[in-house]
């Protein structure tokens, strides 16, 4: 099934969480896909996550084996980053740092089609300045893709300074035919949807710090009060302590205002290594969970 709704092919740089996640809807939705990394071992782990989520979908019964086997087709995992040249999409979901998505977002511009649209899954850092580095800041656009990304509906999508009007209809219609939600929002430091969460998950852990309730009370005041599926400590950890203070810093300069600073709490659980669940330590302990 190849849609007309969509690009006829995409790459996706960053083999990672996002990026296989991302190349993953792509290629089920009959797109031909290049997922590209910067070592073949990385682009390899990938794969597997696409593979094993795959698999998953199939044994729930909700793809068949069929369009997982095609999918497994239109997904080229490569260290290559030729294939840019073939794009009309081009989604790069490397590490969130301003100095690696600048040296990407450079070698992108000048490799791909004039008429190709750049965009970033980048959670905080701004797509103007992104845009900036480009010769196509008219054709640059944050698609802002939610974890895990073949089952989260939402694309936070974010126009730059100058991203145009074309290229945001492009982009929301392209959303739309994947059967996500797209939703559109300014570029300001931390969009929409980190700029509401990280402020509640920071005044979490100062209510932690305070001694104002337990980790366990905390959750589960938000969970039942406010009928949210998870707590933000349990959140906070399902993100990583890193990544939330990271963003923290990015919303407390770009916006200029101290309510952001991260709670001395967090900082002293990132800097003891204790980042959430990828090091099976953060608010909680993980070393028992499968
Ligand atoms: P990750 O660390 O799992 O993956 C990043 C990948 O980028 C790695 O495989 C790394 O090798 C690769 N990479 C680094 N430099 C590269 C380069 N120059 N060329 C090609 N590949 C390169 O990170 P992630 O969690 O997938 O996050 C990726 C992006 O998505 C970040 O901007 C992050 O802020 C954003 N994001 C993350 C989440 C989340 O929940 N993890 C949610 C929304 C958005």
């Amino acid at each position: 099934m190849s849609n007309q709704n969509l690009p006829k092919s995409v790459a996706v740089i960053g083999a990672g969480t996002m990026g296989n996640g991302i190349a993953q809807t792509f290629a089920s939705c009959g797109v031909q896909t290049y997922m590209i990394d910067v070592q073949a071992d990385f682009v390899e782990r990938g794969l597997a996550a696409v593979h094993k989520s795959l698999g998953r979908f199939v044994e729930k019964g909700t793809l068949t084996a069929e369009v997982a086997e095609r999918t497994k087709k239109l997904l080229v995992g490569t260290t290559d980053k030729q294939h840019l040249r073939e794009v009309d999409l081009c989604i790069e979901a490397v590490t969130e740092s301003v100095e690696v998505k600048t040296a990407v977002f450079r070698e992108a511009d000048a490799a791909l089609k004039p008429a190709a649209i750049l965009a970033s899954n980048t959670s905080s850092i701004s797509i103007t300045v992104l845009a900036a580095k480009t010769k196509r800041a008219d054709r640059v656009i944050g698609m802002h893709f939610m974890n895990p990304v073949p089952l989260m509906k939402l694309v936070e999508v974010i126009r730059g300074n100058d991203t145009s009007d074309a290229t945001t209809e492009a982009v929301l219609a392209w959303s739309r035919s994947l059967g996500k939600v797209p939703v559109p929002a300014n570029d300001y430091p931390g969009f929409v949807a980190n700029r509401i969460l990280m402020p509640m998950i920071n005044e979490a852990a100062f209510a932690l710090m305070e001694g104002v309730a337990t980790r366990e009370a905390i959750d589960e005041i938000m969970k039942l009060g406010m009928n949210h599926p998870m707590g933000p400590l349990t959140l906070a950890d399902f993100i990583g302590l890193d990544v939330c203070v990271s963003i923290l810093d990015v919303l407390k300069d770009g916006l200029g205002d101290d309510k952001y600073r991260a709670c001395p709490l967090l900082r002293r659980l990132v800097a003891a290594g204790h980042l959430g669940r990828k090091t099976k330590r953060g608010f909680y302990d993980y070393s028992q969970a499968k």
